[in-house]
């Protein structure tokens, strides 16, 4: 079996990329080094069974042939991270919106079965807890950027099922909730690997807002053996599913256990939101999956907790 995977040199797609050669199959990845880099691919490089295209989604033509050679597609190239969406709102409507409407658009014409990673922004700053697949979406005004991402890929989402549902396409949505480990860069807002690359160097570890804010952290192998498991069942496509961890800590916590596990000395300072991202910025204050979706279909539970994930980040920074 071949896969393609778009953002195949990114954080998310370079795990899956690993995996999917470690059972086996042909991959192929394209990627354009917006936000991937070649480094996250460069030990696969020497894989018979793997290749590269550095190139963008948005070229149909590049993108044709490569859908010819796939049986199926995951589709994870987008604009992605807060920080990066606030300095880059134009690039991440037009990657997010343009670039899913290609690679849906071309599936459907050679019939292939695709993966289209959406998020836990889709939600936006509804307070449900937890958030499960058919709840509500509560988004704030268009003049705040970080809206026009949760727009994107609730646009992404609607014509993934409208190709499904006109065209009997076979696609499977997942919202990925904040999945960390090795190979995560912290220059596009990413708060674990900014806490421990900031710790290691024991510069200050910035923290935003009241810090009392909380996430669920889930390690990227659980959620791509997560998408592969879905992608194989049947029973997945046409569907929308959560995935990632329901372990909750606050931000100020974080930013403890980073300082302690990294034997740091550096100071935690609170820095309003306003500061840290842009005028009028709004943030949840709690995000947690409900997954018992995916968990009644396939079985899906973490396999590693916080501090395991943490131990790992903490030693791929020190490499
Ligand atoms: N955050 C922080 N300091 C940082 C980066 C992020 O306090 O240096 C906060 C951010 O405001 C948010 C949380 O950490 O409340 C998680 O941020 P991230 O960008 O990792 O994910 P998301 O906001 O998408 O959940």
């Amino acid at each position: 079996m071949r896969a393609l995977i778009t953002g195949g040199a990114g954080f998310i797609g370079s795990h899956l990329a690993e995996n999917l050669l470690k059972r086996d199959w042909e991959v192929n990845i394209i990627d354009d080094l917006s936000t991937g880099t070649f480094e996250n691919i460069a030990h696969l490089e020497n894989e018979k069974k793997f290749s590269y295209t550095i190139d963008t989604i948005m070229d149909i033509k590049v993108m044709e042939e490569l859908v010819d050679r796939a049986d199926v597609i995951y589709h994870l190239a987008a604009a992605v991270g807060v920080q990066y969406i606030i300095d880059n709102p134009l690039k991440a409507l037009q990657v997010n919106i343009r670039g899913t409407e290609i690679i849906l658009e071309l599936a459907n014409k050679k019939k292939k079965k695709a993966l289209i990673a959406s998020t836990s922004e889709i939600y936006g700053k509804s307070d449900k807890i937890p958030f499960s697949e058919k709840d509500d979406r509560v988004l704030g005004s268009t003049h705040i950027s970080r809206w026009g991402y949760s727009a994107s890929k609730a646009v992404d989402e609607f014509l993934a099922l409208a190709y499904y549902r006109e065209k009997r396409l076979p696609v499977v949505v997942v919202r990925l909730f904040n999945t960390v480990g090795p190979r995560q860069s912290g220059q596009y807002g990413m708060v674990i690997p900014k806490f421990v690359h900031q710790a290691l160097l024991n510069h200050p570890l910035l923290v935003y807002g009241d810090g009392k804010q909380s996430r669920c952290f889930a390690y990227v192998e659980d959620v791509v053996n997560g998408m592969i498991t879905l992608m194989e069942h049947p029973q997945a496509v046409g569907e929308i599913f959560n995935l990632g961890s329901k372990e909750p800590i606050t931000i100020e916590e974080l930013a403890k256990k980073v300082k302690e596990l990294c034997q740091s000395r550096s100071e935690i300072i609170y820095v309003p939101y306003n500061q840290a991202y842009e005028e009028g910025f709004e943030d949840m204050k709690r995000r947690m999956p409900d997954l018992n979706k995916v968990k009644k279909l396939i079985g899906y539970e973490p396999q590693f907790n916080l501090d395991d994930i943490l131990e790992r980040v903490i030693e791929y920074f020190k490499t």
